[in-house]
């Protein structure tokens, strides 16, 4: 067993991740683009087995919420009406009191709001974030369209759709994993702030006057969501924003935070929208009552409301949206950090673990054979391999690059929860040695209750 154990730091998960192949810098034969990684064959699976968990515990789990697919190219109308073009290009202050945001430049002379005149304003900002690119074959920029800077929009744009295909009552949510983009000044801290990220966002519609009982609830399940994917709760911290620091379309906001390798820093934000983003995208905003303030739309043909029914006062409702946003990159980065350990042995050694929960690793099993060379070591071993693959487990490795000692270590760094070693009394006697990653322990075990035995092990 180990003696002590210590966490990484920043630099080292970084050459780890390179030389196992969990994350590349993007384009690095040309130098690399900054705020660009590309996930490769460990990183990928990883990545999409971190999202499986949350698909899993957000739309098949429950019975209340939807998935969604929507286009990460975004007609530029969509970005205006949700506020995000007014910020696309200029430094913008916010004034503290009317909660209007100005371009630094549209200021009264003296410094004031241009609204309400109050010197209360925050420090100019740079909201230069969202991509541009072409839309269609000519190139006069006439046509322009967005790349998405968050998944959200997309799903309100579909509000209506989803609403008629699934006949829906509140509450309900639509669920959507996608990249994003945006124009990060200082895109640094490898994935945690990059230009191009992926996120899992919800957006769930409940009724107005319910929605702060909801908003509490979400906080709490995403907490608990991040401990099961392997975060530890002294790790995780929960952090309200303050008024002034609301983003213009928030009633409240709770980040998940954390303790990252460079700092505490936002996981997850988990946001009360109120009716501010149906509202901004509705047409004939005057008929539905709206309890936020939000720009006048001539350019949607929708009304982006739930019909009441006649006994509830029928009209139109607006629904209030609470949104737990959730970065993919920040959370593999949450659990690389939190995984990897360095371990010094009793005998002095040190090794590198992973401790990836089951549901995550990216391999769940390799199977070595002893001696590379006997053939029927080596077709027993590919037999082992090809019956635990379609058994359901998940990605079950052959294993017979260096020797048995490499490939445990190899194994350990990479996260795989089990190894299996086929040697000469396998063939005698059907069993296998079987070694946990995390506690080193070897057993033995019979052939024909490896797939029982890892099943209870990986799956339950
Ligand atoms: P920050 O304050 O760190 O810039 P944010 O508050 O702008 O984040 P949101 O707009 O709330 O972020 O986006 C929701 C989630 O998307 C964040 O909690 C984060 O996990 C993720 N995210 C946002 N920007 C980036 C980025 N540049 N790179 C990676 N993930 C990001």
């Amino acid at each position: 067993m180990s003696q002590n154990n210590c966490q990484l730091s920043m630099g080292d998960i970084v050459s780890v991740c390179k030389r196992r192949g969990f994350i590349f810098q993007s384009s690095d034969i040309y130098g690399g683009l900054q705020g660009l990684y590309d996930y490769g064959p460990l990183g990928v699976e990883l990545k999409n087995n971190l999202k499986a968990a949350w698909w899993k515990s957000m739309v098949h789990e429950r019975d209340d919420i939807e998935g969604l697919d929507s286009s990460i190219i975004t007609h530029r109308l969509a970005l205006k009406h949700s506020g995000h073009e007014d910020t696309f290009s200029d430094p913008m202050v916010d004034c503290r009191d009317c909660k209007c945001r100005m371009r630094a430049d549209h200021l009264l002379v003296d410094g004031k709001c241009d609204r309400c005149g109050s010197k209360n304003l925050t420090e100019s900002r740079q909201f230069n974030l969202m991509f541009r690119a072409n839309f269609g074959p000519l190139e006069d920029g006439a046509d322009f369209v967005y790349l998405r800077p968050e998944t959200a929009q997309g799903i309100f744009m579909n509000f209506k759709n989803v609403l008629d295909a699934t006949s829906r009552r509140l509450p309900f949510g639509i669920a959507q994993i996608g990249k994003a983009f945006r124009n990060e000044v200082t895109p640094r801290n490898f994935i945690f702030r990059m230009r191009e990220f992926e996120q899992m966002e919800m957006e769930f519609f409940v009724e107005p006057g319910s929605d702060e009982i909801w908003h509490d609830k979400w906080v709490e399940e995403r907490r608990k969501w991040w401990e099961k994917q392997g975060l530890s709760s002294n790790r995780l911290h929960l952090f309200r924003q303050s008024p002034e620091e609301l983003a213009h379309y928030a009633k409240a906001t709770v980040d998940i935070l954390y303790e990252f390798p460079h700092g505490q820093e936002e996981l997850e934000g988990i946001a009360n929208r109120t009716d501010f983003d149906l509202g901004s995208h509705s047409k004939n905003q005057e008929d539905l009552l709206l309890r936020s303030k939000v720009c006048p739309n001539a350019d949607s043909t929708a009304k982006l409301c739930i019909q009441r029914e006649p006994r509830d006062g029928g009209g139109c409702l607006v629904p209030y949206v609470i949104e737990p946003s959730a970065g993919l990159d920040r959370g593999i980065l949450a659990i690389l950090s939190e995984g990897f350990s360095r371990e010094v042995l009793e005998n002095g050694n040190e090794r590198l673990v992973l401790k990836l929960k089951p549901h995550l690793a990216p391999f769940k099993v390799a199977v070595a054979p002893l001696a590379k060379n006997n053939e029927a070591i080596v077709n027993l071993a590919k037999s082992i391999v090809k019956n635990l693959s379609s058994s359901g487990l998940g990605r079950i490795k052959y294993e017979d690059t260096g020797n048995i000692g490499k490939a445990y270590r190899r194994h350990d760094e990479i996260g795989t929860p089990f190894c299996i070693t086929v040697d000469f009394d396998t063939i005698d006697n059907h069993s296998v040695t079987l070694r946990d990653r995390d506690t080193m322990q070897q057993q033995r075990i019979n052939i024909d209750e490896l797939a029982a035995f890892l099943r209870n092990k990986l799956l339950s």
